[in-house]
């Protein structure tokens, strides 16, 4: 069946066009950094639908959004309730920064606690409506966790490819999901470049981030619920932190979309935010490089889920700030583990390294005047604190150890000034 909307598939490159899924993943002609934007006909859906009967009576999850994906058949929908996360008003962190508005998109809420869940649930639909006996992926921890907690969700066989390194906790996920895991003794790129020549080998279709175009109409979900969350009036500005560029993409490609269907007057600026030891996109964006030719550079942060020494959505990651007069920032990894505790005490959200970075760009994105205190700020975060709780026990203190008796709590009780 031919989707109404799907207009055609695009190479963020070269621009040739192409017949929707005619390509499966990247542009024949520009190779792995061709990645693909599927493009809907705006004028149509514009003519079809309005933004209010689309929500009406709709799911609360990412597929309330059925005309805008590319994906609508219901059989092929995954069950699990991944998306319409809480946008969170957090006036105490805003108080902070002395931030007008802030708002917390909290992704950690998906069923497998990642934002990876919307690209994972819309894989693994295209992978039905393939009838692909198999799907794979490489992964830093979370799209993997994504892939086959949505596979279980559907009976379908995973294979997944992790770097032996990955936290335990995102390791136990892909194993108590029943998902088949290589423990790669090697990086995640060494893990991304496994993964593409098994799935030629074998046949199986493959999720990694980029390489796969319905991954970007996956998380672009996450823009447009933001964007109903605030009433469709878009934010100035959203921080996101970035890896493999595929999040920032997809916020990209979700306010483009909104733009393209004139249910929003403004895209909002995208400012990304990395780590300074993984920065290769932050870089490009600055010294104005192309990213289709950038090289492999340095990948090393504790922040796991950004470290990406060859960023495979670096294309469409440096277009997001590009087209949006949006910026990039780095941001350190004591930076980072600062801004786990920083955050959740001021919001009651707690967040992986990767996720806080979030929160640390958007100081730096304040000191550097990228943002200014009247802006409206939204930070996309991305991860749960518990997927990591090595790092997060890097960040605070210790507690205090008590014996079983009352006397000692009072002691401890005195010296913190609980006593009243
Ligand atoms: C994957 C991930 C990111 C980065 O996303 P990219 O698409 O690789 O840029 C950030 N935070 C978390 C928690 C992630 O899992
Ligand atoms: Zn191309």
């Amino acid at each position: 069946m031919s989707h109404p909307f799907v207009s055609h598939f695009q190479c963020t490159i070269c621009g040739a066009q192409y017949e929707p899924d005619a390509v499966t993943y990247t542009c024949p002609v520009c190779g792995p950094a061709g990645t693909l934007d599927i493009v809907y006909n705006y004028r149509k859906l514009h003519k079809t639908l309005t933004a209010k009967q689309l929500t009406k009576k709709t799911p609360p999850t990412m597929w309330r959004y059925g005309p805008l994906l590319p994906i609508i058949e219901p059989s092929y929908i995954p069950p699990l309730p991944i998306g319409w996360t809480p946008l969170l008003d957090v006036p105490r962190l805003a108080n902070v920064l002395v931030q007008n508005q802030l708002w917390l998109k909290d992704d950690g809420r998906n069923p497998t606690a990642s934002l990876k869940d919307r690209a994972s649930a819309m894989v693994v639909a295209r992978a039905l409506q393939m009838k692909a006996p198999v799907v794979t992926t490489a992964s830093t921890g979370n799209a993997a966790a994504a892939l086959a907690g949505v596979c279980a969700s559907v009976g379908m066989r995973a294979v997944i490819f992790v770097p032996a390194k990955a936290p335990p906790a995102k390791i136990a996920q892909l194993l108590v999901y029943g998902a088949t895991v290589l423990l790669v003794d090697g990086t995640y790129d060494q893990a991304f470049d496994l993964c593409v020549q098994a799935a030629e080998e074998y046949g199986w279709y493959c999720r990694n981030t980029g390489m796969n175009p319905y991954t970007t109409e996956g998380k672009k979900t996450a823009a447009l619920e933001i964007a109903e969350q605030l009433g469709w009036k878009p934010p100035d500005v959203v921080l996101v932190s970035v890896g493999d560029g595929s999040i920032i993409g997809g916020q990209y490609k979700g306010w483009h979309d909104l733009y393209e269907l004139g249910w929003i007057e403004h895209m909002p600026r995208l400012i990304g935010v990395q780590a300074e030891g993984s920065s290769s996109v932050a870089k490009a964006w600055r010294d104005g490089t192309d990213p289709a030719t950038m090289q492999p550079g340095p990948a090393d942060t504790i922040a796991d889920s950004i470290s990406a020494s060859l960023p495979r959505d670096r294309v469409k990651a440096v277009r997001a700030a590009r087209a949006t007069n949006g910026a990039y920032v780095t941001v350190s990894d004591q930076d980072i583990l600062a801004a786990i505790p920083e955050l959740a005490q001021h919001s009651g959200v707690f967040a992986e390294p990767a996720s806080a970075a979030a929160y640390a760009g958007l100081k730096e994105a304040r000191k550097q005047g990228l943002v200014s205190p009247d802006d409206r700020v939204v930070l996309l975060l991305t991860g749960s604190g518990l997927k990591d709780v090595n790092s997060a026990m890097k960040s605070v203190g210790a507690g205090y150890p008590v014996a079983a008796e009352i006397a000692d709590v009072r002691r401890v009780v005195e010296q913190q000034g609980l006593a009243r």
